[in-house]
């Protein structure tokens, strides 16, 4: 099961490091990997992104292990610097095994994971012979053939976790 989580407001490592903190319990988190950073794309006159991917087991269900997810989220977002102040963490379930799962609150894998940097960097580095249960793809390779994908630059393994 792979978890990818991102931050770019406040202090975006030490929020991912609470947010990998607060899914021990719903999560066995068995690898980190190191922290991306990233360009926004789309909406572009907000902070850089920093991203990492993390590996791991569950006795949850994957709609259970979404409810776990979304109330780390929730615990997080609750610590806000202004009114409206956008989330400072989005986690995503990513890939539960060889679940392939598409219903309205659940698409498994993420249907965006393929095509995005932050993602197949992180992936690639702590899983590259990962295979993606529909393109049968690894991530190794889904990263080679994404072409024209928004800069992603390896900062390093985040504090307190050891190096990769
Ligand atoms: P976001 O705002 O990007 O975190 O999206 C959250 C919404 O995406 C929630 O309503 C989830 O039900 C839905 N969702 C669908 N598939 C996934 C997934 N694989 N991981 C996380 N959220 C998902």
């Amino acid at each position: 099961m792979f978890l990818g989580l991102g931050a770019n407001l406040g202090d975006p490592l030490a929020q991912l490091a609470a947010a990998v903190a607060g899914l021990r319990g719903a999560v066995e988190v068995d690898v980190v990997s190191s922290v991306f950073r990233t360009e926004p794309v789309g909406f572009r006159e907000q902070p850089d992104f920093f991203n990492l991917v993390v590996a791991g087991s569950t006795r949850l269900e994957p709609g259970e292990l979404l409810r776990a997810v979304q109330e780390v989220e929730a615990r997080m977002g609750r610590v806000r610097t202004f009114r409206d102040a956008p989330r400072r963490i989005d986690v995503d379930v990513l890939a539960y095994g060889d679940l392939v799962i598409d219903t309205p609150e659940l698409t498994v894998p993420h249907p965006r994971m393929a095509a995005r940097g932050f993602v197949l960097h992180p992936l690639a580095e702590i899983a590259p012979d990962w295979r993606h249960p529909v393109s049968g793809k690894t991530a190794r390779q889904l990263l080679a053939g994404a072409v024209g994908l928004e800069r992603v630059e390896r900062v390093g393994p985040l504090p307190g976790q050891p190096g990769t």
